[in-house]
């Protein structure tokens, strides 16, 4: 031992990594905590895992329409890059935080391994709510955005992609500027792009199809029909829009919705294609006229058999946990259940098919809209589904198989298998220097 090894010893976690630090991130901790009992001789790399490895803050000023001038606040975090490039969204929204960022950019590393795509985790942000600016203010905040945050990002280093009010046209723009700097046309450097534009079929679907073909897998280990089966879903926009479409085709009747707009409810069932055009009309469900307006507290004791929260994260919380009566919460959204929540709604016995493997539909196609870009060659849609089928359905299977033999939730099945896969490579690798 040299003389001064004594003294070497861990730091301590910077304030704002720390647990007790309520929000996603202090949600995500406690998740990694509950599966490091699970990683064998690998638990000697977890720290890895509870601090991004880069977070970049940028000030994004743009010219307002009105000729005065805006700073916002935006960020990119890659969390961890052992399996491969970052990846992940870009939200837009008023409440985005660093915090927030960094806890989003820790699920899609763990998104990423446990569908065994080859990528590490990132996420992005704005704080902004876009519906206050108009179309040119919303291509000037994103073009400069993708300027500043084009240090780190690259078809090779990390990929963006949508999330929260973002949508092909934001990620045209991206990829635009990015080119523009780089002198080339780099498709590769975002995902869910327009079609015709290195985007790949299937893509926009891609999130909401997961969640309905992962919800049904579930659905059979629980003996829950899907046919007549009534469904519950917050957020109605890509993600809950889509499931809620296939859900209804396959049989179920679709109950209950709430979005910002408001809640809304039928017993005999929504009219799901009419209420996607009333939300693609008026921006929400709310003045939709085929319902009963609900009060959003009651949105979530409504009775149903599947409830899929498909907003934004910490929604169901220890206080209406107990309200829900479902027997079975798909999660659309990424992170919409506290660890409290979680350990109230696994005893109530209902089972819970985390954002981790549920939404990893929308990653997936991602991952082959990249794999197309870069050769060039494009895939029908029956190809892509094919596909992004087969590798949900066996990413389940192995999680299904952890779950029960370690007798632990879906969703610390999950965080084993991929936590697993990425300290993997972390040990692997070795440490640089
Ligand atoms: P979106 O912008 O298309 O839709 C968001 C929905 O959430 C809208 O219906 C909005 O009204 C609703 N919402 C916002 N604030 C709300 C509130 N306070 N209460 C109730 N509803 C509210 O976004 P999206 O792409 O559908 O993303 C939804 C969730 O799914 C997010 O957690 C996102 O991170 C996650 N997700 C998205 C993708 C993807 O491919 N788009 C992939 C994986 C996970």
């Amino acid at each position: 031992m040299s003389p001064t090894s004594g003294l070497v010893t861990a730091h301590a976690l910077p304030s704002y990594l720390q647990a007790d630090h309520l929000g996603p991130w202090g949600t995500y901790l406690q998740q990694v905590d509950r599966v490091t009992p699970y990683l064998g001789h690998l638990a000697r790399w977890v720290e890895t895992l509870k601090r991004p490895k880069r977070c970049l803050i940028v000030d994004v000023p743009i010219e307002l329409d009105n000729g005065t001038i805006a700073h916002f606040e935006g960020y990119r975090v890659q969390h961890n890059t052992s399996r491969g490039p970052g990846k992940g969204g870009v939200r837009f929204h008023q409440d985005v935080t660093l915090s927030e960022v960094m806890a989003l950019s820790a699920w899609m590393s763990i998104k990423n391994a446990a569908v065994n795509v080859p990528y590490g985790g990132a996420k992005g942000g704005v704080r902004v709510d876009p519906r206050l600016l108009s179309r040119g203010e919303l291509e000037r905040l994103t073009r400069r955005y993708t300027s500043e945050i084009g240090l780190v990002i690259g078809p090779t280093k990390d990929i963006p992609a949508p999330d929260v009010n973002t949508n092909e046209q934001i990620m045209a723009w991206m990829m635009d500027t990015y080119s523009m700097n780089v002198g080339e046309t780099a498709t590769g450097v975002v995902t869910g792009k327009p079609v015709h534009l290195g985007g790949s079929l299937g893509r926009r679907e891609a999130t909401g199809r997961g969640v309905f073909t992962l919800g049904v897998e579930a659905a059979q280990h629980i003996g829950l029909p899907i046919e007549g089966a009534r469904l519950a879903v917050q957020g109605f926009g890509n993600v809950g829009g889509v499931a809620a479409k296939l859900f209804a085709a396959a049989g179920a009747r679709v109950v209950a919705v709430q979005d910002h707009t408001g809640s809304l409810y039928r017993e005999a069932g929504l009219d799901v294609a009419a209420l996607l055009a009333h939300v693609q009309a008026q921006g929400g469900v709310g003045g939709f006229a085929g319902a009963e307006p609900l009060a959003n507290d009651a949105f979530w004791g409504v009775d149903c058999d599947i409830l899929i929260p498909a907003a934004l994260e910490g929604q169901i919380t220890a206080a209406n946990a107990g309200q829900i009566q479902a027997r079975m919460v798909i999660e659309g959204a990424n992170g919409p259940t506290t660890p409290e929540a979680d350990d109230i709604l696994h005893d109530q016995g209902v089972l819970v098919l985390p954002d981790v493997i549920a939404n990893a539909g929308g990653v997936t196609v991602s991952y082959f809209e990249w794999v197309q870009d870069f050769s060039s060659f494009f895939w029908s849609e029956d190809e892509i589904n094919a596909r992004l089928v087969r590798i949900l359905k066996e990413a389940f299977a192995g999680i299904w198989q952890v779950a029960q033999e370690h007798k632990v939730s879906l969703r610390t099945a999950t965080f084993i298998v991929a936590c697993q896969r990425i300290l993997y490579a972390r040990e692997m690798r070795g440490l640089y220097p």
